[in-house]
């Protein structure tokens, strides 16, 4: 970006005017194809750092946010986004993925696409205040190993009695397999974005469909880690070399030099993780 564009900006941004209009968002194009988007009101003022035209200085009393000016393309000012017709969630949203698979709008257990819903350990279906392996229920302590061993489910527990997502919202919904969550990074452009004062990420498909998907973190033992920093959603996928039983997939994603980076993390089933329901 231009640094005299970026200068007339800083001095003639209306972020004052901007803040009576809580539902705006200043979206920050970024040279590595990455967009960030801010909530308006959350900014108090952006000016250049040390007053240099090298380093964008975005006054957000929670979290300022610096930027350097080359690796800026390009802001602009828009209503935040919206994903859903009304507020009857969960809606299925078709983001135009090749099976046909439509991603729903909240986590399993919310109310709307802004709130992290409940945390399950994987194959249970009830939320709890302690995440550990003496409160999983579908595991036992084995003398022998020495260790917990864990009830087999099947190789998928999607639509299953040990699928959160049909136990609780029924058909068509499901959790979704670790395939499903390859063809949702596949298939759609993701960018961080604070959303109603949730941080998460936007998947937005080919047909310009979105869902959100909030940085709820994980619950373990009795604390919830790495919220606002990382999505780590349950996909429905069994580990199946351990003998043990121990470890299913989740689907994990964080930001990485500012980058979303995400993978498909083989993890201890006893962890408290959020569910995002498939239909199709
Ligand atoms: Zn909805």
């Amino acid at each position: 970006m231009h640094k005299l564009q970026l200068f007339l900006i800083c001095m003639l941004f209306p972020l004052s005017m901007l803040a009576q209009h809580t539902e705006q968002s200043l979206i920050i194009y970024r040279n590595n194809d990455t967009k960030l988007y801010l909530p308006c009101e959350k900014i108090d003022s952006i000016t250049f750092l040390h007053n240099e035209p090298t380093t964008l200085w975005v006054h957000m009393p929670q979290d300022p946010l610096f930027i350097p000016v080359a690796d800026i393309d390009s802001m602009i000012v828009l209503p935040l986004p919206s994903f859903c017709p009304d507020t009857h969630h969960p809606h299925a949203i078709d983001l135009a993925l090749p099976s046909g698979n439509k991603w729903a709008c909240c986590n399993v257990g919310s109310s709307a696409p802004e709130d992290d819903g409940g945390y399950y350990a994987w194959g249970e279906v009830e939320e709890k205040t302690n995440y550990s392996w003496d409160t999983y229920t579908l595991a036992h302590y084995d003398y022998t190993y020495d260790d917990y061993v864990c009830d087999y489910a099947g190789i998928n527990i999607s639509g299953t009695p040990n699928d959160v997502a049909y136990v609780k919202w029924g058909k068509p919904w499901r959790m979704p397999s670790e395939g499903a969550y390859h063809e949702l990074m596949n298939n759609c452009s993701c960018q961080q974005i604070e959303y109603r004062g949730t941080k998460g990420w936007i998947f937005t498909g080919s047909n310009g469909n979105s869902v959100f998907m909030p940085a709820a973190g994980s619950y373990i033992d009795t604390s919830i880690t790495l919220k606002g920093i990382s999505t780590q959603n349950w996909t429905s996928t069994f580990y199946l070399d351990d003998y043990l039983n121990q470890h299913a997939y989740f689907f994990s994603i964080s930001t990485f030099n500012d980058a979303p980076l995400y993978n498909a993390v083989m993890n201890d089933r006893y962890n408290g993780r959020t569910v995002r329901a498939i239909a199709k």
